[in-house]
């Protein structure tokens, strides 16, 4: 994680992070992004994967995918909203790279979340 902020840091706003890109990549392929580096974040999908009861608060971590989302049984039990949202998002393949801080990141709308 310290690498990937230092990278931002020292390229500047025309880098981006990738995470599932299930959003950045047709983006980019539909020539709507052009970034000027490609940071690859997959490999912090351990650390930055999980869905924790903290108190009274939950935390998701930004590299959570939707499955996981979909299939937590403490968002279920506790921010349902979060379960009814996800099974809405697309199919198996979308939900198994996806990630919620992609989503929330690309601040589109028109997504579930
Ligand atoms: C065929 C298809 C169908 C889909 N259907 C739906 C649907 O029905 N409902 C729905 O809600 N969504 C849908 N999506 C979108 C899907 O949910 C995306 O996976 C999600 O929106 C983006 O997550 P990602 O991890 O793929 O992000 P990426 O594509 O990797 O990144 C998206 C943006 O967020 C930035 N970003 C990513 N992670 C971080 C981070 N940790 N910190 C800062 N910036 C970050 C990236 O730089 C990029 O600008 C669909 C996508 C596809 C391809």
């Amino acid at each position: 994680m310290e690498h990937a902020l230092a990278l931002l840091q020292r390229l500047g706003p025309d880098a981006r992070l990738l995470a599932g890109g299930h959003s950045l990549l047709p983006m980019m392929k539909l020539r709507l992004a052009a970034p000027s580096t490609v940071i690859d974040i997959d490999p912090l999908a351990g650390e930055l994967g999980y869905i924790r009861e903290d108190e009274d608060v939950v935390r998701i971590g930004a590299m959570t995918r939707h499955r996981a989302l979909l299939e937590s049984e403490l968002l279920a039990e506790h921010l349902a909203i979060f379960t009814d949202a996800e099974r809405r998002i697309a199919d198996p393949v979308v939900r198994n790279r996806g990630t919620i801080g992609g989503a929330l990141c690309q601040a589109d709308p028109s997504e579930d979340l």
